[in-house]
């Protein structure tokens, strides 16, 4: 039996390779390799997506997050409160501009913020509050938004897993001040190596954001302020255009993908099935169950019958070496904790065809079957 892996970025290629090849080409032959048409024609299309005023192209998400702080002028001393229950890079930016993250454990049925926690964690330090739309479900932004306004606290959203993902209406950036993009390639929307973004409805925010990103020019050898070099640069930004008109399409193909899944995984004793908050619509970044059984056993099983699965994440936040600074300790975040122990991500990509789906919710059944007798 063949693979069938977690994502298939060469199924995607196949798929639109003239088009992208055609934008590849395109930017060697103008040789117009950072700024330009290119970056702004993208930056215009995803806000026109995202349904903002405006986007700024990154070199990362990374960069979105750390420059985002930055421009809002988050630092020393400051509080920034986020989930443990995420990627790393959610935070390194908060540590980098010297401010501290203060975690708030998950509402256990969508892994994300919980939003009734926040209240309790802030302090006269606080700044802002970073959720995460973690596997592409939006964190409950109505919440959030309340308890940020009632504070005076800024909101940067997370968006890294999120692109065209709706909650009440709304996409992430008209939510918050500014909303946060990864387009690594294994993002809903991939370039073909690094690169990021921000959404803002914001003009000061995006124009003060494109200026540090760009070593805080004012022109080309005048600089008013120390800035970056965390610029979307041109190829990346032809193959994100390529591929932006097919992310709803491709959207589309994963929530029937995680619809798939539910419904045939749902009856299984020992399996619980992501859940969507009312008037949410997921895209699906990432299909998350959790096992009550054994999680190794599956997860070895599931790799001898050549179905690659995930953890994302393993390790808290709070548990992470590089976060030892911050005295995290085990037991203070039971919901994150609990989740990093029994979660397991299943393929899902938009290409993922329907005999692929079937043997992984067959194979599935059977593992966990076995190693309930
Ligand atoms: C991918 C990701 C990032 C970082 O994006 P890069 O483009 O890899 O720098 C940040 N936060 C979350 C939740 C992510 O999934």
């Amino acid at each position: 039996m063949s693979k069938i892996p977690l994502v298939d970025l060469k199924a995607q290629y196949d798929s639109i390779k003239p088009d992208i090849d055609a934008a590849i080409a395109r930017v060697i032959a103008n040789t117009s390799f950072i700024g330009g048409r290119e970056v702004s024609a993208f930056e215009e299309a995803f806000a026109a997506f995202q349904g903002t005023k405006r986007c700024v192209g990154l070199a990362s998400g990374t960069a979105a997050l750390w420059l985002s702080l930055k421009a809002l002028g988050v630092g020393a001393g400051d509080e920034v409160i986020t989930t443990p229950h995420t990627f790393i890079a959610t935070v390194e930016p908060i540590e980098e501009v010297g401010a501290v993250p203060v975690f708030v454990d998950i509402d256990p049925v969508t892994y994300n913020l919980d939003p009734a926690r926040i209240e309790a964690a802030i302090t006269p330090r606080t700044k802002a509050i970073m959720p995460v739309h973690l596997y592409g479900q939006m964190a409950a932004m109505d919440a959030i938004m309340e308890t940020a306004r009632r504070h005076n606290l800024y909101v940067i959203e997370d968006a890294a897993q999120a692109h065209g993902a709706v909650y009440q209406g709304k996409r992430a950036g008209q939510w918050g001040h500014i909303a946060c993009f990864s387009f690594y390639p294994g993002k809903n929307l991939g370039a073909y190596g690094d690169a990021g973004a921000i959404c803002t409805n914001d003009d000061a925010l995006a124009d003060k954001i494109a200026k540090l990103r760009d070593h805080g020019r004012t022109s080309k050898y005048a600089h008013d302020e120390i800035g970056f070099g965390e610029r979307l640069d041109s190829l990346q930004a032809a193959i994100l255009g390529a591929k932006l008109p097919h992310l709803a399409e491709w959207t589309e193909a994963r929530r029937r993908c995680a619809a798939y899944y539910t419904q045939a995984l749902s009856g299984l004793g020992g399996i619980t099935t992501p859940r969507e908050l009312p008037d949410s619509q997921a895209v699906y970044h990432i299909y998350c169950i959790a096992v009550t059984g054994d999680r190794a056993a599956v997860l070895a099983e599931l790799k001898n019958r050549n179905i690659e699965a995930g953890i994302h994440y393993p390790i808290p936040l709070h548990l992470q070496a590089a976060l030892a600074h911050r005295g995290g300790r085990e037991g203070d975040f039971p919901n994150t904790e609990h989740a990093a122990r029994s979660i397991i991500s299943l393929p899902i990509y938009p290409e993922l065809k329907i005999e692929q789906l079937n043997r992984v919710v067959e194979e599935l059944a059977d593992v966990v079957a076995a190693l309930a007798r």
